[in-house]
């Protein structure tokens, strides 16, 4: 028997309605190519949104037909979002720090019809234009006093697509599966694949993420999203953050800039804001060298790599901040885990509240975690007990775009292989040891590089660290750490070896360090492991 309810489709449009009655007058501000400083409200949001919804329905392209954005994290780009989703196209986000070859390869799988591209990428874009036959034309995120000159075919600023069309828009009505979002996994190996998310798995995502042991999310908050809406939709903060109605603050171009971050933050007066830990090293550097503290802050999500716990201490210590870790991947639109406090963790001393947070979280409702060994039995949750990594849930992806059956990444229970491995400890708190293929084989056994880069970074002198198996004759691998020193900050080989002595289990502890002044990173910001092994692949270890 069914149940006698609505079946309203859960549809990103749902969204923006809700958001334009009930928060109209709340603020978005943006950092953009064309203003320092532009600030208009929901409704100015949402009445835009209508306008290029009526604009895209104009260009001749049939529902689901994909149309590009390579953009930084602003007002229109957030519009575009839900015209080009809400009309029922596909919004495929592409990541304007990969490889011009990579960025190529995925507009051309994608096949997408239309770009929309931020003034600053635009000589990127005229460089690939013959490569990618297929877009129709060019969408330029300015108005015409400041588009520029351009080789692009059928090129058009936003303001004069959008400009005269009328505000009034209906949103059309589908079934929630349909496509709405397309994000492409940088793919350290091979070529990247593409992730597809629906209307449904956006909004479920999104009722997990303002949940309150999850992201917390209020109507009063501002959230400064620095994880890019070009890299799985920023977390799900657009349409999490209007869904309960937050001030939005969005870097543009500044992402990485941590005088713009503080000014930011401490100017819009910003309650949360997420990132990966790379942007929060600049923004901590920043704060440090010019004496300055973080006073409106209230918490950090920080995810997308291993928070060094160095880094949860310094933002707790001198700036009252609270970081909270969270784990996911693309292929989960990303939200698996966050390490959050549950019952149970209420007398923890404020040293194991730091370690319970340097492990990546615990299971969101709606992701379904398991860790397997080598012949695919699950494992206890014992904290000790480590092994592959697998989930499933509504916003977990069952398969690759146009890969579908071919890719290897589901087992045949239909669980994804996140290709993390990891322990779960009796609370349920997940902690990644390493990447599948980045784990270091020592003697039969495995080394946790994660572990050992973060007790490296407790360490004052220590900018970044990065550890990598090299080829041992004896141990098959052993680690090698590499190291940036802090500006101006002294440090050997021995003494970061002795300051590991204790904090790590004795056998972890690398065979040698080098000083290096660059570490490789992915477009996403994480270590590029792969380049750091061709880097010391002959390396010789002492003795
Ligand atoms: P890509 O950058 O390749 O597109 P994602 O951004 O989807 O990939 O990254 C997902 C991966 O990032 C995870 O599988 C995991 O290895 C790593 N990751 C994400 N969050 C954390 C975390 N809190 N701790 C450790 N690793 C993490």
């Amino acid at each position: 028997m069914h149940g006698l309810m609505m079946e309203s489709e859960l549809l990103i449009s749902s969204v923006l309605r809700h958001a334009d009655k009930n928060f109209g007058d709340r603020e978005i501000v943006s950092v953009t190519a064309d203003n320092p400083l532009h600030r208009y409200t929901y409704a100015d949001c949402c009445r835009r949104t209508r306008q290029l919804a009526n604009a895209i329905d104009k260009l001749g392209l049939d529902h689901g037909d994909r149309i590009a954005t390579l953009a930084w994290n602003d007002y229109r780009h957030l519009e575009a979002y839900y015209a080009i989703g809400g009309a029922g196209f596909v919004c495929h986000t592409v990541n304007p720090r990969l490889f011009p070859e990579q960025i190529v390869f995925i507009i051309n799988h994608a096949e997408d019809k239309w770009l929309f591209v931020d003034l600053l990428i635009l000589p990127l874009v005229e460089k690939i234009a013959d490569q990618i036959p297929g877009v129709e034309g060019f969408v330029v995120l300015t108005d015409d006093a400041n588009m520029p000159e351009t080789s692009l075919k059928n090129a058009v600023s936003y303001e004069s697509l959008i400009g005269s069309e009328s505000d009034e828009y209906e949103w059309p009505e589908f079934d929630e599966r349909t496509a709405c979002a397309l994000c492409y996994t940088s793919g350290t190996t091979g070529n990247p694949k593409g992730v597809l998310f629906s209307h449904r798995s956006q909004i479920l995502h999104a009722y997990a993420a303002v949940s309150p042991d999850v992201m917390g999310l209020r109507s009063r908050d501002c959230v400064l999203p620095v994880v890019p809406l070009f890299h799985v939709n920023a977390w799900g903060i657009p349409y999490a953050a209007m869904m309960v109605g937050t001030k939005l603050v969005f870097p543009g171009p500044k992402m990485g800039d941590g005088e713009t971050l503080y000014q930011l933050l401490e100017q819009e007066e910003v309650s949360l804001s997420l990132g990966v830990p790379t942007v929060w090293l600049a923004l901590l550097q920043y704060a440090e060298a010019s004496g300055q503290k973080l006073n409106r802050l209230e918490r950090t999500i920080i995810g997308g790599a291993a928070v060094p716990e160095a880094m949860i201490r310094e933002f707790r210590d001198k700036h009252d901040v609270d970081v909270i870790q969270g784990w996911g991947m693309t292929e989960m639109s990303p939200l698996g885990t966050v390490s959050t406090p549950k019952s149970g963790t209420e007398n923890l001393s404020p040293d194991e509240m730091i370690s319970l947070k340097a492990k990546a979280g615990r299971g969101i409702c709606g992701v379904e975690m398991r860790i397997v060994d080598d012949e695919g039995k699950e494992l206890p949750w014992d904290g000790v007990a480590y092994g592959a990594l697998q989930v499933r849930g509504p916003w977990v992806c069952s398969d690759y775009y146009k890969l579908e059956g071919e890719s290897e990444s589901h087992t045949e229970d239909g669980w994804f292989d996140t290709g993390d491995v990891a322990t779960i400890d009796e609370l349920g708190y997940m902690a990644i040891t390493d990447r599948t293929k980045d784990v270091i084989k020592s003697g039969g056994e495995w080394i946790s590089s994660i572990d050992v880069e973060n007790t490296a970074m407790g360490h004052a002198a220590v900018a970044e660290a990065a550890v990598i198996g090299v080829p041992h004759p004896k141990w098959t691998e052993r680690p090698l750490l590499i190291i940036i020193k802090a500006e101006g900050a002294e440090l050997t080989s021995e003494e970061i070896l002795q300051w590991l002595d204790g904090k790590i289990a004795k056998w972890w502890i690398p065979d040698d360090v080098v000083f290096v002044d660059e570490i490789p990173h992915t477009a996403t910001g994480k270590i590029k492991k792969i380049d750091l092994r061709k880097q010391f692949a002959d390396y010789k270890l002492p003795g």
